[in-house]
């Protein structure tokens, strides 16, 4: 397609979904310091774009220069912009960077980061972020790379790099970077509560081994939940409510105490299924119908115990370029 083109593309957007986990079962921690997961990944409609345009742009244009020929900017509603790096440890920029050295070419280019998820909210923004590089830069250097290529690449930066260039639904294993399609027989409604701040992923697996330790839970070796799954092939979400697990969910609750509250409102509101969002502190709860999921969204936003509610639906697909006339 590139080669039909009469016009150099100079520049190229993509769109990245977040993520919710439907089930986070966790292992006990391995020698690497890692945990054996199963995770079931569900790619929700709150989407990141990524627009990686030619050359880096000059200080006095406003972005911060981080890595050679490398600039980036952030853009994302409330006050969290601040909380993602703008230096070489900006997993978008992290991503541009193991790309062009995979593809032995220099890296001279511009990464703008429109953020709709939450920033250390437990959906993956970051990952996202890294996924979305990788498509854009793939096209905008015309490198060619297939989907799994940029996934084996993705998955040495991060382990839900993968995921969130894949999107749908899938189940992985190993630290969750081992990705197996999970068929989906509906859509389902969800609603996020937004919190205050973020949590630290690292922060959170750290309290799941001290809490597991100090009551000497005996930790089963993970496995994918089959009604979870029959739910999902049914489309039913009723059964799927009731099937959400998250292992990281105590964890979570003992670092960020409110959450209590915001999980209770949504039963209470008549959510189908309520958990953490992976590490949290995004809470997920799982609707009827769209109709219904708008309906719970300003009741939790009303009985005030989130930042914001927003609504999405789910399964959506991963990365994908967004064509140049709807931009
Ligand atoms: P994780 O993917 O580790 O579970 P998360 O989903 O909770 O994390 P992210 O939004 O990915 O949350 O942010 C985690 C941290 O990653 C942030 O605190 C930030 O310092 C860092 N980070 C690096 N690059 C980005 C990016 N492009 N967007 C958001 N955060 C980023």
């Amino acid at each position: 397609m590139r080669g039909l083109r009469s016009d150099p593309v100079t520049s190229v957007t993509v769109r990245v979904p977040a993520k919710v986990n439907l089930q986070l079962s966790v292992g006990p921690p391995r020698d690497d310091g890692y945990h054996d997961l199963v995770n079931v990944f569900h790619a929700v409609s709150l989407f990141d774009e990524v627009t990686a345009s030619d050359g880096a742009r000059t200080a006095g244009e406003g972005p911060v220069a981080v890595s050679g020929e490398t600039t980036v900017t952030v853009s994302c509603e409330g006050d969290s912009a601040g909380l993602v790096p703008l230096d070489g440890e900006n997993l978008a920029v992290k991503a541009a960077l193991a790309l062009a050295a995979r593809a032995g070419r220099p890296v001279s280019v511009h990464l703008a980061i429109r953020k709709a998820i939450p920033v250390a909210g437990g959906m993956a923004g970051g990952s996202a972020d890294a996924a979305g590089a990788l498509v854009a830069c793939n096209e905008l250097w015309g490198l060619g790379l297939t989907g799994q290529e940029l996934m084996e690449i993705g998955g040495a930066l991060g382990s839900d790099v993968p995921f969130a260039l894949l999107g749908d639904t899938a189940v992985g294993t190993g630290r969750g970077e081992k990705l197996q399609p999970v068929p989906v027989g509906g859509e389902f409604h969800w609603v996020f509560a937004l919190a205050e701040g973020g949590l630290s992923t690292a922060k959170v697996y750290g309290e799941c081994d001290r809490l597991r330790e100090a009551t000497g839970e005996r930790v089963a070796w993970p496995q994918a939940d089959d009604v979870l799954m029959a739910a999902l092939a049914a489309g039913d979400a009723k059964v799927l409510g009731e099937a959400l697990v998250n292992d990281l969910q105590p964890a979570a609750l003992m670092l960020c105490r409110p959450l209590v509250r915001t999980l209770s409102a949504g039963r209470e509101h008549g959510a189908l299924g309520a958990l953490v969002s992976g590490s949290g502190p995004t809470c997920a709860f799982l609707a009827e119908s769209a109709a219904e999921a708008a309906e719970l969204a300003t009741a939790l936003q009303a009985a005030g115990v989130c930042r914001s509610a927003v609504t999405a639906y789910g399964p959506v697909p991963g990365a994908t370029i967004v064509p140049t006339d709807h931009r």
